[in-house]
């Protein structure tokens, strides 16, 4: 048996909940310390520990990406009133990904994982598309208000030298709604970095699309401040990569992505990147194969599954009924990180590692052999399948022959 590779840096651990709980932890030992002296720090975000530490264990966590700079999370439960219930909980918990987002201030990128015997919905793609979405702001910070009878619906601005400015909305004279949102220089600025630092990391053109010739001065507001950056930061980078940045109307840059091959980062508002990310996750096949990592503006790395905790295989398997659970995007998330690690400390033999372990995985795949999930969606005539554990033994298998 070859010696492990060592590592120097920790990479921040934090555990979840249900079905990925299990996938975490036979990962772990089946695909990754056999062969790495894995050095973590662990944070148990577990929904249970979550309650017994008052969710102090999540702040940590993310403080530890902060110190470390490159985390791997597992799927967790974001409570609602069924969760309170059902684990007894002392408060209805935020979710730990807005905790840590609302910390490291980051963009979430996400990626499908491409195998050739699962042909995305859109005939013309070839390569991942990536969608990088701002996560700050606009209509998930705004304000709304139902209005019942007549009136003059009106912003107020109150400055802090007392003066006032006012713009009418409407005057209504029947029944309506109005809403009022806002977004922050400093955050569109660090949303444009990221988006850039990360097209010249995976080298891949960024395109970036909103609605400015509607909203003339919000939408227009993020057209200027990504441009600002781009000629004052990145153009030369860009143009030393070969890669390209270029800003369209959103309904042009849907038009186009469809009809492009994919490979390149699409760089999207809250909102549109919130449809847009599911849009293409289903286009190209199964939430079980889409990977997302949240970049912060101070090169902080977090990877993870885009999916949840697959609540229902968990009822299974704790039942002790068999289970056929997709483990692609949470080894992703660990190769992922595993990664960065690796580029980061001048690890070489981690970065192979995870380049070897991500082969391993999809040729398995692409062999034929698959959890349930993808069976269904591959075209493949000879397809087999396997439970959660025995897929990640056979990756190991294949990681083992190469
Ligand atoms: P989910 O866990 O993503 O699962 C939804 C369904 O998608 C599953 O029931 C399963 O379908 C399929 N699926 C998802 N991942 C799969 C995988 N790896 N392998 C095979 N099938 C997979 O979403 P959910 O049921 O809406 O949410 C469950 C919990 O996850 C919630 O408590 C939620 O708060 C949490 N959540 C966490 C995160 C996060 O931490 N990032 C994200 C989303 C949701 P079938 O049952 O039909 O096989
Ligand atoms: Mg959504």
């Amino acid at each position: 048996m070859a010696e492990k590779i060592k590592m120097n840096i920790p990479l921040v651990e934090m555990d979840g909940d249900e079905m990925t709980r299990i996938l975490w932890k036979l990962i772990k030992e089946i695909l990754l310390q056999p062969y790495i002296d894995l050095k973590t720090e662990y944070y148990d975000l577990g929904l249970k520990n979550r309650d017994e530490t008052e969710d102090r264990v999540t702040v940590d966590a993310a403080n530890a990406i902060k110190k470390y700079k490159v985390g791997v999370k597992c799927a967790t439960i974001t409570p609602n009133a069924q969760r309170v219930e059902e684990y007894n909980l002392k408060s209805m918990w935020k979710s730990p990904n807005g905790t840590i987002r609302a910390i490291l201030d980051g963009t979430v990128f996400r990626t499908p994982i491409i195998v050739n015997c699962i042909k995305p919905l859109v005939k013309t793609w070839k390569k991942p598309i990536t969608v990088a979405r701002h996560a700050y702001g606009d209509v998930y910070k705004d304000v709304e208000y139902r209005i019942q009878k007549p009136a003059k619906a009106e912003l107020v601005f109150t400055f802090e030298d007392g003066s006032e400015a006012r713009q009418t909305i409407h005057e209504f004279e029947t029944p309506g709604v109005v809403a009022a949102m806002h977004n922050l220089d400093d955050s569109i600025k660090s949303f444009a970095r990221a988006c850039f630092n990360y097209a010249l990391d995976l080298k891949q053109d960024l395109w970036f699309a909103t609605k400015d010739t509607i909203s003339k001065t919000y939408d227009h507001r993020f057209k200027d401040i990504f441009q600002e950056i781009y000629d004052s930061e990145y153009r030369e980078k860009f143009q030393d990569a070969g890669i390209e940045y270029f800003y369209t109307l959103i309904d042009d840059a849907v038009a186009r992505v469809v009809r492009s091959e994919g490979g390149m980062i699409w760089a999207c508002k809250n909102y549109d990147g919130d449809v847009m990310s599911d849009m293409v996750a289903t286009a190209f096949g199964s939430l079980a194969m889409m990977t997302s990592v949240l970049v912060s503006p101070d090169g902080c790395y977090e990877y993870e599954a885009a999916h949840g905790t697959v609540t229902r295989h968990y009822y299974r398997y704790i039942k002790g009924e068999e289970t056929s659970t997709n483990s692609m995007a949470t080894l992703f998330a660990w190769t992922g990180a595993l990664r960065k690690r690796g580029e980061l400390d001048g690890i070489k033999g981690l970065t192979e590692f995870a380049d070897k372990m991500e082969k391993a995985a999809i040729q398995t795949i692409e062999e034929g052999t698959m959890t349930k999930d993808l069976a269904l969606l591959c075209d493949l005539p000879d397809k087999k399948v396997v439970n959660t554990e025995q897929f990640l033994m056979e990756i190991k298998k294949r990681f083992e022959d190469q």
